[in-house]
């Protein structure tokens, strides 16, 4: 028998009407890529999508076709975010870090009818318009004023478009499963994948993340995407936040210590999110300059390992929560979040900070495994490691278009991560499963070799990773960056791991060097560092 409870589908439009009608008068402010600050309230930018979606149907842009974003975090962004899926077109949020050829190749791949674009990325987008077999036509977001001389065909005007239309538009409803956004995966090897999200998934992904053990968004929150929308969705904050009616700030370009430090204080923001790479210069920026945050209480930090000296250094020094969640690009993004329990009230702040430097615990809606080689079900004792398994609602099923073949073992994503969970749920990821260090028939955590550098007062960064060795397979060396004006030796940072870790996880070697590769999303590229540390010699070796 079934219920009787009313069909509705779970549709974006809905996120935005309920933001105007329950929050009409929060704030969106955005430092504009343009340099000055823009706001405005939910009310106003629900006017403007509902404008957009009527010039985008000007533009006979129907249900299912692309439209491309190559943008900062800022409210035209947000509006594309809402007036292109809101008609039942897809967003395709690109990356802009990528290279010009991956670019071109995921614009064609997703059969890109228009792109969107922020008065940065002109000349980027100038070079690559003869590749772009598909796209035909390019909107810049500025005013008229601001159009630049440009050699992109049938280029047009944001402003114009949106404020040639007027707001008398009602959203069309249409089945909840249909595709809303699509992003592409920046894999080590191979072609980008495309990730194509349903309005279904990404509405009850919102609903998780902004449960209170998840990242706990509430209408008295101002919260600051540093985590850009165009990768993984700014972890759905752009959803999520308007859902529950939150004030947002976005900060554009501007991802510096300073500026993004400057809007934490003017604008009293009191969460914010994005990888450990941008929280590095903000601690940088804050402690050389002796500054404070007056309003922050939450850091929510993912994408890569957040080391424990990070967090430990927020609470002590600042006073700020660090929230460590893991996730992907296939699951919407959020399979785990790093928040405390009941039992751990009395815990001492050190216990307390071994538990945060997991990567945390899934929320309802994620359901996890860890698998040994032959695919068997290991534990969950803190201990036994394998590959990490998930499945659940907003997790992909297939790459768009078929890309790659059928990615599931089972039923089950496999992450491509490799992770421990104890007995209270809470995983930990020692490595992704192409970065583990294989040392005579074991592993070795690449993650806890960097952690304990990164924990050195003298090391910024570190990346620990596996070279061949005629003996053991495999032995780890540390490739290190170190702080400005900071001095450590070889022998000092090897020392500084004795009592650590086991005897025969100490790193063979420590190379000191001025910068780290790093992926078009903020992480470390071990493909290219070991690619740079192709004919380096072992000492032992
Ligand atoms: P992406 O799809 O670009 O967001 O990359 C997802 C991958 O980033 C995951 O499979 C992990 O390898 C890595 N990752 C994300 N969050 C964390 C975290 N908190 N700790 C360690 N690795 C992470």
């Amino acid at each position: 028998m079934h219920g009787l409870m009313m069909e509705q589908p779970l549709l974006i439009s809905d996120l935005i009407r309920h933001a105007d009608r329950h929050h009409g008068s929060t704030e969106i402010v955005s430092k504009r890529v343009e340099g000055d600050i823009h706001r405005y309230t939910y009310r106003d930018a629900h006017k403007r999508a509902r404008k957009l979606a009527k010039a985008l149907l000007a533009l006979s842009v129907k249900l299912g076709d692309r439209v491309a974003t190559l943008a900062w975090n800022g409210y035209r962004h947000y509006e594309l975010y809402y007036g292109v899926s809101g008609i039942g077109a897809i967003i395709h949020t690109i990356n802009p870090r990528l290279f010009g050829e991956q670019i071109a190749y995921i614009a064609n791949h997703g059969e890109d009818k228009y792109l969107f674009l922020d008065l940065t990325f002109v000349g980027l987008v100038e070079k690559l318009a003869p590749e772009l077999k598909t796209i035909k036509g390019y909107v810049i977001l500025c005013d008229r004023a601001r159009m630049p001389k440009t050699t992109l065909p049938n280029a047009m005007c944001y402003e114009e478009l949106v404020e040639a239309q007027d707001d008398r538009y009602e959203w069309p409803t249409f089945d909840e499963r249909t595709a809303c956004g699509l992003c592409y995966t920046s894999g080590t090897t191979g072609n980008p994948k495309g990730v194509l999200y349903t309005h279904r998934s990404t509405i009850i992904h919102a609903y998780a993340a902004a449960l209170p053990d998840t990242l706990n968004l509430s209408a008295r929150d101002c919260v600051l995407p540093v985590v850009p929308m165009f990768h993984a969705n700014a972890w759905s904050l752009p959803y999520g936040c308007t859902m529950i009616g939150v004030k947002m700030v976005f900060p554009g370009p501007h991802l510096d210590g300073k500026s993004v430090h400057e809007l934490f204080e003017t604008e009293h923001v009191s969460m914010s999110a994005g990888v450990p790479t941008v929280w590095l210069a903000l601690l940088n920026f804050v402690k050389e300059n002796k500054l404070k945050f007056s309003t922050l209480k939450t850091l929510v930090i993912g994408g890569s390992a957040a080391p424990p000296a990070m967090i430990r250094g927020f609470r002590n020094e600042f006073g700020v929560n660090v929230l460590h969640a893991w996730g992907m690009t296939e699951m919407s993004p959020l399979g785990t979040a790093g928040t405390l329990k009941a039992k751990h009230a009395d815990a001492s702040q050190e216990d307390k900070f071994t538990v945060q430097a997991r990567q945390g615990r899934a929320p309802f809606g994620v359901d996890m495994r860890i698998v040994d080689t032959q695919g068997r079900e290991l534990p969950w004792d803190g201990k036994a490691f394998g590959d990490l398994h998930v499945r659940g609602p907003w997790i992909t099923s297939s790459y768009f278009k078929g890309e790659g073949g059928d990615p599931l073992k089972g039923g089950w994503f496999p992450t491509g991560d490799v992770a421990n969970i104890d007995a209270d749920g809470y995983m930990q990821i020692t490595d992704r499963s192409k970065d583990v260090i294989k040392s005579g028939g074991e592993w070795i955590s690449s993650i806890d070799l960097e952690n304990i550098a990164v924990a050195h007062p003298a090391v910024a960064e570190a990346a620990a990773i596996g070279i061949v060795h005629p003996k053991w397979d495999e032995r780890p060396i540390l490739v290190v960056v170190k702080k400005a004006g900071a001095e450590v030796s070889r022998e000092e940072l090897l020392k500084f791991y004795e009592g650590k870790i086991a005897k025969w996880w100490m790193p063979e070697d420590v190379v000191f060097v001025n910068e780290l590769p790093h992926t078009a999303t903020g992480k470390l590229s071990k493909l290219n560092l070991r690619q740079q540390f192709q004919s380096y010699k072992l000492p032992s070796a």
